[in-house]
């Protein structure tokens, strides 16, 4: 099956991957040949560093220059450690080709299923095609319930919805990313906006395989606090919870001071006072700093944005092939590394 003459880069973010980045450049560069043979499309890579100080970033361009003689290499590296979500964002922004492919460097996206992404997108004309963990049997019971929850609550209030159990390993074509990559917001729940800009989308399910090398970056802790900001970067339904709580306690609380009254008049009861009392403004205190904390979630958000600052700095941006020409003429000290903010 032969095709027209389509550009794929692969987009891969990565933070202290020095013991994967060998095998995956050699999947990846045997994977550009079978596609340039088999579907004559021509594949590169973009690699996004974000702040690996293990050495990562050398190793890339000690592998590059013999391993890879099928596909292009670029690395952008990032100043400091700016997170995922923001390393892919840069990724797509440094993007020229017709599709992009999204993929960790840890080697758990199965490389195959891209020429799954690719029919997906070639033949069947969709826009987005993205993996999708069949199970979570990998997951302990407490966070897989947690998952559960999560994405019912994201999802009965956001406007569009987010897929659960689908990550970062996808397709999208160019009016995609590029819509994607126009969002203008800083803090970016990646899995939501990939929802929110439409588009015919396919899922495929997967399953991801073991990490070759080193540990996951994300602990329980650092999901919660993502999964927190996607609540309140996605949804206000805190918000309109402080509303409902309210009018629901003053309901009560209305309804229990007409009992008040009724008690005196008809039954002669005096009114019991003090533990009532306490208990109600204790009760209705804390609502109140519950919802207090929750406005202020959202104030800090506004201020983020506000303040405007780039998504991360680009420290250095580079083609490696060129770095290797150069260092073999001899003239590796005239590269310019231009500086970029996005
Ligand atoms: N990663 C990154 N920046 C970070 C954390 C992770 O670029 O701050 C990369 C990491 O190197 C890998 C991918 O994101 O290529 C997925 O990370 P990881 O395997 O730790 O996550 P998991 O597979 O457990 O979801
Ligand atoms: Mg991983």
């Amino acid at each position: 099956m032969r095709e027209s003459h389509h550009t794929v880069s692969f987009i891969i973010p990565f933070l202290n991957e020095a013991n994967n980045l060998p095998r995956l450049l050699d999947v990846m560069d045997k994977f550009a040949r079978t596609v340039e043979r088999t579907r004559s499309i021509k594949m590169d890579v973009i690699f996004v560093d974000d702040g690996s100080t293990d050495g990562s970033r050398a190793i890339l361009s000690a592998c590059t220059r013999v391993r890879t003689p099928y596909m292009s290499v670029r690395v952008i590296r990032l100043s400091r450690n700016f997170g995922k979500e923001v390393a892919l964002t840069v990724g797509l922004k440094a993007a020229t080709s017709d599709a992009v492919v999204m993929m960790d460097a840890d080697l758990q996206h199965p490389i195959v299923l891209v020429e799954r992404f690719l029919d997906g997108w070639l033949t069947d004309g969709y826009d987005v095609v993205y993996a999708y963990k069949q199970t979570n049997e990998d997951e302990g019971r407490f966070r897989r319930l947690a998952r559960r929850l999560y994405y019912r609550m994201i999802n009965s209030n956001a406007d569009a919805e987010i897929v659960p159990n689908a990550g970062d390993f996808r397709l999208l074509t160019r009016r995609a990313y590029e819509a994607l990559r126009e969002l203008p917001e800083r803090q970016r729940l990646m899995k939501g906006l990939y929802s929110w800009i439409g588009f015919r989308q396919k899922g495929i399910p997967f399953t991801p395989a073991k990490r070759e090398a080193g540990t996951s970056k994300f602990s329980t802790l650092k999901l919660a606090l993502l999964a927190l900001d996607g609540i309140t970067s996605f949804t206000i339904l805190p918000l309109r919870m402080a509303t409902w709580t309210g009018l629901v306690l003053a309901i009560i609380s209305g309804g229990y001071g007409l009992y008040t009254i009724f008690e005196k008049i008809f039954l002669g009861t005096a009114v019991p006072g003090y533990p009532t009392m306490m208990t109600t403004i204790a009760f209705i205190g804390a609502a109140q700093l519950i919802f207090l904390g929750i406005i202020g979630e959202y104030l800090g958000k506004v201020l983020v944005e506000v303040k405007g600052r780039p998504l991360a700095i680009v420290e250095s941006d580079e083609r490696l092939e060129e770095e290797a020409r150069l260092l073999r003429s001899g003239t590796h000290d005239n590269v310019i590394l231009h500086e970029r903010k996005w």
